[in-house]
């Protein structure tokens, strides 16, 4: 029923008293090796939900690849469409300081292989999806074949992140597109704009879009299409950790729009999943079952 289509990236954890200088070294904690990346992570959530979800998406033939793969497969995702290889598997080196401030670098390695002949290579995965899902970790012309290559009625929703300037064929597929307020800010651009996330989404749906979605983390989300805006709130809970919260609210709202549910709806769902995942630590550890979200 859904289709991620995105990056999968091997997360390498070290905490740190202070950061190392140029030339420096600091010693860390023991690395911690957790299963990331944004495509990754949206599959991983939608299928604890429940959700008939298949991954496209490349690994490189290495370690990180098999431990990518082995919890996607854990988690019920079919990983059919998944490459292997051309590039090691996509790795984000992260230190954490004692105030929980990150520092990230990213190798894209793998992800940055995957191709619009990829796509073109997986239109068996396409047409047996309700709902398409994309993010940014993978080429942008990757995602604009992704676009082209939508069955009749497929629904297409995207997160911009990495956020960067889009293209129109691309922004007017989305429905919806879902930001926060940085990535927001980036697709908008040059345009002057105030502090007001009903103006962003306005702004924002005037570049394509059939719907846009404007996630603000604690405040919930503000929905917005041709018929009006409209805030959901978020779900009040104690928050131990952030990470990857926005990523399990685009796969809830894509799934349950597969699903059949009206915009308003996926996102206030979306936002008890998304609210759920806060409450523990990590991303794809942290994405609850039907009955955790229930039990909120
Ligand atoms: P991102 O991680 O992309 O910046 P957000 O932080 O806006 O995304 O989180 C996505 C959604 O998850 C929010 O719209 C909200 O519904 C839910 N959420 C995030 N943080 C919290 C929180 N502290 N309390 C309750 N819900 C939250």
């Amino acid at each position: 029923d859904l289709l991620v289509i995105g990056s999968a990236n091997a997360d390498l954890v070290i905490g740190v008293e202070r950061r190392p200088g140029p030339g420096e070294t600091v010693l860390g904690s023991d690395l911690a090796v957790h299963p990331g990346g944004k495509g990754a992570n949206q599959a991983v959530a939608a299928a604890r939900l429940g959700a008939r979800t298949a991954l496209l998406a490349r690994v490189g033939d290495d370690a990180y690849g098999r431990l990518l793969l082995d919890a996607q497969r854990a988690a019920g995702v079919d990983t059919g469409g998944v490459l292997v290889g051309g590039a090691p598997t996509g790795v984000a080196l992260i230190t954490v300081d004692p105030d929980g401030d990150n520092s990230i670098v990213v190798s894209p390695g793998a992800n940055g292989k995957l191709t619009p002949g990829d796509v073109r290579a997986a239109r068996n995965l396409f047409h047996a999806s309700r709902v398409v899902s994309a993010q940014l970790e993978i080429p942008l012309e990757t995602v604009a074949e992704a676009v082209r290559s939508l069955a009749p009625g497929t629904r297409f929703v995207l997160n911009p992140s990495p956020p960067r300037p889009l293209p129109p064929e691309v922004l007017a597929a989305c429905d919806p597109l879902i930001v926060n307020e940085h990535e927001a800010r980036v697709i908008i651009g040059d345009e002057p704009v105030g502090d007001e996330p009903a103006d962003w989404a306005r702004i924002l749906l005037a570049r394509g879009p059939r719907s846009v979605v404007v996630t603000l983390g604690a405040r919930g989300a503000l929905v917005a299409s041709t018929q009006g805006a409209a805030l959901v709130p978020a779900v009040k809970v104690d928050p131990v950790d952030t990470t990857g919260a926005g990523d399990a609210f685009t796969a809830a709202l894509a799934w349950r729009l597969g699903q059949g549910d009206a915009l308003a709806d996926a996102a206030a769902y979306a936002a008890r999943v998304g609210a759920a995942s806060v409450t523990k630590a990590g991303a794809q550890g942290s994405y609850p079952t039907p009955e955790e979200v229930a039990a909120l």
